[in-house]
């Protein structure tokens, strides 16, 4: 086998093998490297594994209200034991797939840690090891480095693995937590949160800023929490966590807010509080590559300030998304094989939240369209008057669209509530296709669906919903 390629992928997650999978219809020929599972922390350690948690906490919930819908079972339980080896069964079924992907793409796999060893006239040079050892020595005129993220460790907070988790030990809990603090509440830990509430876990949020999900639209974020609350959460906010007093199974800790001091004992702590991209050990230094405190910076095209190195996904920054990644992975390899894609407009990128309630959004809230100066025309529609949602039982939620009241451009959406995130897909598409009120007023949305919120939501920005 030769050791040149046409394109070398240092990492397998949904950038990575994306990025090898593209190449390769491309007619590339492509190595991809990977130190540890193949499909990266979505599949393995993320997005998909924490989707099966949160569906068997779904059905859970579902079966402990039966009687709402007229239905009866008795004593309703779960093993914990069970279903993270669900979600585990899960994780492992999407990597089998990848890899047989790139199996059939034919793209060369490596297993191994990859770094830069220089370049050997136009082409860089890429040492695979393994325990120390070097295993290969390839070279391809084109790197994409796709090494993801790690969880951000605090001084004081930082994660053990057995009182202190991180999202690794939050999906695979070997005993469960009576007493939970979740420390953060971007969309991991609030979904970690989300999850164990559902299961009975009694658990506190500590959020640092004066909201919660401070990624969402305000009063989207404001109905989060009173939903949260409701199920029985409680929410600090502008929350200073004291040092973490650990004892031989479970933690002490004083939490200070503008409202006083709250003095907690928890079995286990949760630490969500932000992520770091993997640009160490990667022979950066002898490149041209800068760095933005963790991520590598890169134009439109993922291209670094080092001719052929590229980076995409989570090592090249916000938003931390699967399908930023993937998406990334498209446009860069396009590039480099010389057809003219579009760049990824960051505002069209869909953020998600998979508790329960649901939370989807796109583009800009009204605070930060009215901050950026614009004329906004904005429009609600509660899920309460949508018939689909109240005969699932599903009334509490929101659909809440931004719109430039000048060109009538939808700016922004934002949605709380049952299947949001499947419905947010519908505002993207209107965002991509630069679509304004007059044709989403025109569009028609079946009957009995949550979507019709949409709808209805687009009208009253305008001429007024028909069913509030
Ligand atoms: C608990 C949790 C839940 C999440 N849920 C969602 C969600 O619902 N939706 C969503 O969009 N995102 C979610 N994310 C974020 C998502 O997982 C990431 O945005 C995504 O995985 C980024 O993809 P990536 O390819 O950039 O990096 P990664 O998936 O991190 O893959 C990088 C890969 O590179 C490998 N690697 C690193 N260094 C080297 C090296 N030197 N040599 C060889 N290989 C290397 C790593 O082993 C890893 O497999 C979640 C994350 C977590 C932690």
């Amino acid at each position: 086998m030769s050791d040149l390629f046409d394109l070398i992928v240092v990492g397998g997650g949904p950038g990575g093998y994306v990025a090898a999978l593209r190449g390769s219809q491309l007619g590339m020929n492509v190595a991809l490297v990977e130190s540890a599972y193949m499909g990266g922390v979505c599949l393995n350690w993320g997005c998909i594994p924490t989707k099966a948690l949160l569906r068997s906490a779904d059905i859970f919930h579902s079966l402990s209200h039966l009687k709402e819908f007229g239905l009866s079972a008795d004593n309703p339980s779960f093993d914990l034991e069970k279903v993270v080896a669900r979600s585990r069964s899960v994780a492992d079924r999407m990597r089998k797939g990848v890899t047989h992907l790139l199996k059939k793409a034919k793209v060369t796999t490596f297993e191994g840690r990859a770094s830069l060893a220089g370049k050997v006239g136009e082409a860089h040079k890429v040492s695979v090891s393994k325990d120390g050892k070097e295993v290969a020595s390839i070279r391809a005129p084109h790197v994409i480095l796709a090494t993801g993220a790690r969880a951000r460790q605090l001084p004081g907070l930082e994660t053990d693995g057995k009182l202190i988790w991180g999202a690794r030990e939050a999906m695979t809990p070997t005993s469960f937590p009576k007493r939970l603090l979740v420390i953060g509440s971007g969309a991991i830990g609030i979904e970690f949160a989300s999850f164990y509430r559902d299961l009975g876990s009694e658990v506190t949020i500590a959020e640092v800023a004066d909201r919660i999900l401070i990624a969402e639209d305000p009063e989207i974020s404001m109905q989060a929490q009173k939903a949260f609350e409701k199920r029985g959460i409680r929410i600090l906010t502008s929350a200073k966590v004291g040092p973490l007093q650990k004892e031989a199974d479970q933690v002490s800790t004083t939490i200070e807010t503008p409202k006083g001091k709250t003095e907690l004992t928890v079995d286990r702590v949760i630490c969500a509080v932000g992520i770091v991209g993997n640009v160490e050990d990667l022979g950066l230094e002898k490149t041209r590559v800068k760095i933005d405190r963790t991520h590598i910076i890169t134009d439109e095209f993922c291209r670094t300030d080092e001719p052929g190195l590229y980076a995409i996904g989570d090592v090249a920054g916000a938003p931390w998304l699967a399908h930023k990644a993937s998406h990334e992975a498209v446009i860069c390899v396009e590039k480099i094989s010389g057809r003219s894609p579009e760049p990824l407009h960051t505002l069209s990128i869909p953020g998600c939240t998979y508790s329960r309630p649901q939370i989807a959004s796109v583009g800009l809230s009204e605070e930060k369209a009215k901050a950026m100066g614009k004329t906004v025309k904005v429009g609600r529609f509660p899920f309460l008057a949508n018939g689909k949602a109240v005969a699932m039982g599903e009334p509490d939620g929101m659909t809440k669209v931004v719109f430039d009241a000048t060109t009538g451009e939808l700016l922004g959406a934002h949605m709380i509530g049952a299947e949001v995130t499947e419905m947010i897909q519908g505002f993207v598409i209107a965002r991509t296709g630069e679509l304004t009120e007059a044709e989403l007023s025109e569009t028609v949305f079946p009957h009995p669906t949550i979507s019709e919120t949409m709808h209805e939501a687009v009208l009253s920005a305008f001429e007024g919903a028909l069913h509030i």
